[in-house]
């Protein structure tokens, strides 16, 4: 990935490394998860007034109301995704792209979908200039997923969602990963939803974390 003009200094990396160590230290295992958050420069997602605390295990604002989700939360979800190189995966909530750009960094084919207009158009310039131009981005309501495209090996959904929405589970393959937050707005349980054959899938239930939320059709209107 040609990775870029913006400057990632010895300081950055140094942070970044903490950043990984600490991580580890709170449960993170998959060593090329971690790998991927040790390369990618946080702080060229961030909004210049607070590129300072791009390092911090923090989640942080990027405008139109929404957040980079906390790097632990990063790494927890796309340690239950399971990565494995060329999985096609669909990310609901492209925000910032970092966390889109981490999946990409792990050899997935990305299809991402934003629902605010002007995160999807700010995050489509930032990512171009950053000559990331192989992942595929959408504008519109995520919470039905993105059936012209289905099936997906793996779905990430990175904002607190009401409910499952079936549409979801509809459009992973069979073996396909589902991982998405679900409870109320003020906090929701991390689900990882393996589909079975039959169309049966089984659910295991993790931590609790606090997203946004995931607005739509089957998300909060
Ligand atoms: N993955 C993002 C990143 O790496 O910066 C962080 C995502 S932020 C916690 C959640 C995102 O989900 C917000 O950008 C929000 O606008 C978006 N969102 C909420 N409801 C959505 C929907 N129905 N479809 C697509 N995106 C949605």
């Amino acid at each position: 990935m040609p990775l870029l003009k913006l400057e990632d200094t010895y300081l950055h990396k140094g942070k970044r490394k903490a950043l990984v160590a600490e991580l580890r230290q709170k449960g993170i295992r998959d060593e090329k998860v971690l790998h991927a958050i040790n390369t990618l420069p946080r702080h060229f997602f961030f909004d210049s007034a607070l590129v300072s605390h791009a390092y911090e295990d923090k989640a942080f604002p990027i405008g139109e109301g929404q957040t980079i989700s906390q790097p632990y939360t990063v790494a927890f979800q796309t340690e239950l995704l399971e990565i494995k190189p060329g999985d096609k995966v669909l990310e609901i909530g492209t925000g910032s792209g970092y966390q889109a750009t981490i999946l990409h960094l792990l050899g997935a084919e990305v299809y991402t979908i934003e629902y605010q207009q002007k995160l999807f158009e700010g995050t489509r310039k930032f990512l171009s200039r950053m000559g990331i131009n192989d992942m595929k981005l959408f504008y519109g309501d995520g919470s039905q997923g993105l059936p012209n495209y289905a099936p997906y090996d793996k779905i990430l959904v990175t904002a607190g969602a009401p409910v499952v929405p079936d549409s979801l589970i509809q459009q992973l393959k069979t073996g396909g990963i589902l991982v998405i937050p679900v409870g109320d707005r003020k906090q929701q349980k991390m689900l990882k939803i393996t589909k079975k054959r039959n169309g049966t899938y089984s659910t295991e239930e993790f931590d609790y974390f606090a997203f946004v939320p995931l607005l739509g059709k089957d998300g909060w209107r």
